[in-house]
């Protein structure tokens, strides 16, 4: 398929038309035209404010259709979009905000001279719905900067085009069948690749609408259930969907599709959820820097445990080291100033090195049985233990720590960490929860400290995050 600018696609679609896209929790709707002007609207004070195409606009705000506005505003306006997760702390954001050197960052408090800085209200003040002439941006011109990480240094900017974008959903409203009669239940955050791309493009291409919550809550869900026929979510949201009794095979008669991704879906959990709902989730897997990869397909098995098969033009094979490597349209442009990164994580003949170590079945469905990296994923979310640790070997008493994700019954993986004091030092696991409170966003905080006299390692002095996951596994103690 030719390449294509993201915003032209979109008016070749249903930008243009008069159809509902969006109907949010607190009553609001917008339709696709009320949309699109608002974002042309914001296209425009954003170059009144001195964003240049190719410039980066960061945005740090809790999820809202306005905040939602302003990534479109981008791509009509050829900026670079950079959302930040709301929950950053001041010293997570600067380092953003230096490595990507944004022309505006919106956002509630000012945390910076280094760019002009303004809230939503601010850019939303007398804003006019606009018809905004659409910068011509090339379809490997870039649209966004999502930040991910790295286990052995800091997060890195992975710079996705328009056609990396477009390309996607266009390639996930083939395989999920999504048409225009559909609605969809939008529950995740806007800020991750998960609810910002594959959920609200896809909608947004397909001429579907949405009903947007500003967060998942069971009941809220269950009360909307009659509303919407498609949900797409992380693992977490269908272990508290089974906690509900609401969740009959009733209930769910209207529902097309089910969909699950950015962390691993229990088998247990799929076939749970069958049994209550005759609903067999369809499980996908991606990340940041490519957005989707492999579904399970619509109409015949969807199998548990696996993530199915390559989308379509992109291709997926396993390395010699069990690792997975991907190439094709999806796959971002490279890291955000860092080539050297880019280079390490591109295989010669242009394949994406996933760090994530799988297998195909018999039958060619992709398994993914763990992580050449030592992310840990929690509700969803992706925490770097290095991070983590680095921040509680500078607490006070402290020798060092180990920060690895032990299974949870909600979350999927708690944080946990293993910390040794330094000779002569008694720790107080709760004070050291308060101190490490200032630094990182809630997500990312220890659900426990174990204290333990030596950490295990190899013979090359490296700990071994493996034995420790082993030892504690079944340790799961919340502080
Ligand atoms: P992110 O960049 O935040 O989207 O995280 C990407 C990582 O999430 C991938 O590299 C995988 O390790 C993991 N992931 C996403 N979807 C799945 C899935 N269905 N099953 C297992 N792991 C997944």
């Amino acid at each position: 398929m030719m390449a294509q600018n993201l915003a032209q696609l979109a008016e070749a679609r249903f930008a243009l038309t008069d159809r509902m896209f969006v109907a949010c929790d607190d009553g609001r709707n917008f339709t696709y035209l009320e949309f699109w002007k608002l974002a042309g609207g914001l296209a425009r004070r954003l170059t009144e404010l001195g964003a240049q195409p190719e410039d980066r606009v960061a945005v740090q705000l809790e999820k809202s259709v306005e905040a939602l506005a302003l990534f479109w505003a981008c791509v009509r306006g050829g900026f670079v979009f950079l959302p930040l997760n709301a929950a950053y702390t001041a010293p997570e954001v600067s380092y953003f905000l230096e490595d990507a050197e944004p022309t505006v960052f919106v956002c509630d408090k000012a945390q910076t001279d280094s760019c002009v800085v303004v809230t939503l209200s601010q850019l939303y003040e007398g804003l006019s719905q606009d018809n905004f002439a659409n910068h011509p941006t090339s379809p490997d011109g870039l649209a966004a900067i999502l930040y991910t990480s790295g286990t052995t240094g800091r997060s890195k900017g992975a710079m996705l085009s328009h056609w990396n974008l477009a390309s996607n959903a266009l390639a996930l409203i083939d395989t999920w069948r999504m048409k225009d009669s559909d609605v969809l239940l939008h529950a995740l955050p806007v800020y991750h690749t998960h609810g910002l791309f594959t959920a609200t493009n896809t909608i947004f291409l397909s001429g579907a609408q949405m009903n947007f919550h500003r967060k998942f809550e069971a009941d809220a869900v269950m009360a909307q259930l009659p509303h919407f026929n498609v949900l797409m979510g992380v693992p977490t949201f269908y272990t508290r969907l089974l906690q509900h009794h609401g969740l009959t095979r009733q209930a769910t008669k209207h529902m097309r599709l089910f969909v699950s991704g950015s962390a691993p879906l229990l088998a247990e959990t799929h076939r749970e959820f069958s049994e209550r709902t005759g609903h067999a989730i369809l499980e996908r897997y991606g990340m940041t820097e490519t957005s989707m990869i492999a579904s399970n397909p619509y109409e015949s098995e969807r199998r548990a445990g696996t993530v199915g098969f390559a989308l379509p033009e992109v291709s997926i094979r396993v390395n010699s080291k069990s690792v997975i490597e991907v190439r094709g349209p999806n796959v971002f442009k490279g890291y955000w100033r860092n080539p050297q990164k880019t280079m390490e994580d591109f295989t010669a003949d242009g394949h994406f090195i996933t760090g994530d170590v799988g297998h195909f079945d018999a039958d060619g469905y992709l398994v993914i049985s763990g992580r050449a990296k030592d992310l840990i994923i929690t509700g969803g979310f992706n925490v770097y233990p290095k991070e983590v640790e680095l921040l509680i070997d500078a607490l006070e008493g402290v020798d060092e720590s180990a920060v690895i994700g032990v299974p949870h019954p909600d979350f999927g993986e708690g944080v946990t960490a293993v910390v040794v004091a330094k000779k002569g030092n008694t720790l107080n696991s709760s004070a050291m929860l308060a101190a490490l409170k200032q630094n990182l966003a809630s997500f990312k905080m220890p659900k426990q400290i174990l204290l333990v006299d030596k950490l295990p390692r190899n013979a090359m002095g490296k700990v071994q995050k493996n034995v420790l996951r082993e030892t504690f596994a079944k340790l799961y103690r919340p502080v």
